[in-house]
């Protein structure tokens, strides 16, 4: 993040003897001649302008104003004796400095309603227009408190519950699926079903920075795009800013900054290259056990995929038929129509084991 200086304001102080709101820069309060306490922070001001008086701007800068140790009269640090009783300033207190005393808002402040009679003055005023008593700062609106959250405890049982009843089906589930009844079954009919994928070298679209484009890519077309966010300014980049804040520089004028970020836009672009994809699947199936792999007739810049082959066996007990899936052709070859096989059958009906009766 790169920190922007975009220029000084004047804070201001509120005396703690009258309540008087003075400018930040002045040193003792106009309205009972107090010296600013060491204490008293600077605020936020309701002036809306960038400061043009050097003078201030170079106070400023030069760093934060020192207490004198013998009166306590605030002094510039750039003083070699208090302006009010002359002491050395060597062992003065430094102002604190680099506090955020608030955002910065351009252009004319709100106005301030008198607590004492009601009546709304300027926002730069500092003392009532109809009955000429002090006027504070409003404070600013703190954000309404966060709505409460919904307690947790109710959402955690219905959790609870709701887990509990999962695992009782799972449970239920698995108790049915072991009780199984034994029955003997007859084969009826043996099938096989044989594919193979047809794969096709075809233009496959993907997107990539201009950078990093395969040296064989076609159809390439390219539109700006974020890539990457920095913290200092480059050529190419678009600056992000966010809003202005002020930083007290403890001397009665604030520093406005602004924290900006550098977003570096590049081609990303859209381009195709040839692939290998499945274009067609062809299949064959049959019974018996004499199972064939389809024949397939290959255009230019296509191959053959690696097949797959799927065996049933259908099985007969009783009314109920049962499809048994073999899964190597070894296995399949043993379902002979007719044959005879031992059948587990469970409680919903399925099959858990199939075995050739010997
Ligand atoms: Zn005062
Ligand atoms: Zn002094
Ligand atoms: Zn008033």
């Amino acid at each position: 993040m790169t920190t922007k200086e975009l220029g000084f304001v004047e804070l201001e102080w509120t005396c703690p003897r009258c309540n008087t709101r003075n400018p930040g820069t002045q040193t003792t309060c106009s309205g009972c001649g107090a010296p600013q306490p060491d204490n008293v922070q600077f605020e936020a001001a309701a002036a809306g302008q960038l400061l043009q008086d050097t003078e201030k701007i170079a106070r400023a800068q030069a760093g934060p104003d020192v207490h004198c140790p013998y009166c306590g009269a605030r002094n510039a640090a750039t003083a070699a004796t208090c302006r009010q009783c002359g002491g050395a300033l060597d062992e003065g207190a430094r102002r604190e400095a680099g506090n955020v005393v608030g955002a910065f808002h351009a252009g004319p402040p709100p106005d301030i309603v008198c607590a004492t009679c009601g009546a709304a003055n300027p926002g730069t005023a500092t003392t009532c227009q109809r009955c000429g008593a002090p006027l504070a700062r409003p404070k600013p609106v703190a954000s309404s408190p966060a709505t409460p959250k919904a307690s947790r405890s109710g959402g955690s049982w219905l959790i609870v519950g709701i887990v509990g009843l999962v695992v009782g089906a799972l449970a239920l589930f698995a108790i049915l699926s072991m009780r199984t009844t034994e029955m003997v079954g007859v084969v009826r009919e043996a099938r096989w079903v044989r594919s193979v994928p047809i794969e096709g070298l075809v233009p496959v679209q993907h997107t990539a920075w201009w950078d990093q484009l395969p040296q064989d890519a076609a159809g390439v077309s390219c539109q700006p795009a974020l890539r990457r966010t920095q913290d200092t300014p480059a050529d190419n980049a678009r600056e992000v800013c966010g809003t202005p804040y002020v930083v007290d520089t403890g001397t009665g004028v604030g520093r406005v900054v602004q924290d900006c970020r550098y977003e570096i836009y590049e081609d990303r672009c859209s381009y195709t290259v040839d692939e290998w994809r499945v274009v067609d699947t062809l299949e064959q199936r049959g019974t018996g056990f004499a199972p064939e792999w389809p024949v397939a007739a290959l255009q230019p810049r296509q191959r053959l995929g690696r097949g797959s082959e799927r065996y049933q066996c259908i099985v007969s007990a009783g009314e109920q038929s049962f499809t048994y899936q073999p899964r190597a052709l070894e296995e399949y070859l043993q379902c002979q129509p007719g044959s005879e096989w031992r059948l587990e059958v469970n409680s919903f009906g399925a099959l858990n084991s199939i075995q050739p009766l010997p």
